[in-house]
């Protein structure tokens, strides 16, 4: 144990990149980090237990992708810089051809993002990641779930539905389209978009439980409701093939997608058109935020939609 131990975290020190403001990183008991000044530490973490956050058939580069990935999610919806990222391995073998695959994926996504991984721990037992991601963002200018206001459009980045319809695929033995595997297993975290929102939106959330689900925290967090237009959800070209009666609960309630959910008000429409563009980000606005406390969502004649289903929810 404490042989795989070391080879393995030594494996793991020789790839880890670097940046300027890791004093020390992989190898003592604790790294050192220098914040900027002025700046608020956003600190995310995030579980993948095999079997539950990803099928057992995924290969370890898209492991270590998603890892990552959803932790970055969680540092675009508040608006931050990501900077600093542990990982916290259990793995049922000293598996080197794991791990290094597991670092492909993990770190490619790591230099995108010039994230530096500064420590972790590497232990033995049913296979399990868990990452947690520090970033900073300016004093104040955080998107929080709880500033939705009557009126404000509700938008989205990107697509929706696509990793539920690849799930379902799977789910009924089907090989699912490589497109939406891909959306699946490497999901994009919108980093860019969160930045350029911050300051800008009144409320944000990142959607990895389905939309009418994570919009729900923003209203109740907000004290408003919310009206969705369904057909205004955006779908990918490899989506919008399927009709609305299957794609619309993969859209609404399906889950896994990490694009962003946010609220501005109208007179910021131009606005935020323009940062999201300069971020290279699409986005749509599917909806307003209402009084009152309810999630609607409504087909394309305008009648309430049944969202009996909610998002994804463990121990449901
Ligand atoms: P300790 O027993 O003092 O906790 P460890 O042997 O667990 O030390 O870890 C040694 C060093 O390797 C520490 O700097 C730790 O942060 C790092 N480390 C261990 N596992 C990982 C991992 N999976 N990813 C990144 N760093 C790791
Ligand atoms: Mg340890």
């Amino acid at each position: 144990m404490q042989a795989m131990e070391f080879d393995l975290i030594a494996r793991i020190r020789d790839r880890a990149g670097g940046r300027a403001d890791v004093v020390l990183g992989i190898g003592d008991d604790a790294a050192l980090l220098q914040p900027p000044p002025g700046a608020q530490l956003a600190l995310s973490m995030d579980t993948l237990n095999a079997g539950v956050h990803f099928p057992t058939s995924t290969a370890p580069a898209d492991i270590g992708w998603k890892a990552l990935a959803v932790n970055l999610s969680d540092l675009a919806a508040m608006g931050a810089e990501p900077a600093w990222c542990t990982l916290s391995l259990s793995l049922p073998g000293a598996d080197a051809g794991f791990v290094d695959g597991f670092l492909d994926g993990f770190l490619a996504l790591a230099q995108e993002h010039s994230v530096a991984l500064v420590g972790g721990d590497t232990t033995r037992g049913p296979l399990s990641v868990c990452v947690a991601v520090h970033g900073f963002v300016a004093t104040g200018a955080a998107l929080r779930r709880d500033g939705a206001r009557e009126g404000d459009d509700v938008w989205v980045t990107g697509h929706l539905g696509d990793a539920a319809a690849a799930l379902a695929a799977m789910g009924a033995g089907a090989v699912s389209d490589r497109a939406l595997r891909a959306r699946l297993d490497r999901p994009t975290p919108r980093i860019a978009a969160g930045r350029a929102l911050a300051g800008l939106a009144h409320a944000c959330i990142d959607v990895s439980d389905g939309l009418l689900a994570d919009l729900g925290h923003i209203c109740r967090a907000s004290g408003v409701g919310a009206r969705i237009e369904l057909a205004a959800l955006p779908a990918s070209p490899a989506l919008a093939r399927f009709a609305a009666a299957l794609r619309w609960p993969w859209q609404a309630c399906g889950g896994d997608d990490y694009e962003l959910c946010f609220t501005a008000p109208r007179e910021a429409r131009d606005a935020v058109a323009q940062v999201l563009a300069q971020a290279a980000t699409a986005a749509s606005r599917i909806g307003r935020i209402t009084a009152g406390q309810d999630v609607v969502a409504v087909d394309d004649r305008g009648e309430p939609w049944p969202t009996s289903r909610g998002g994804y929810a463990h121990f449901a």
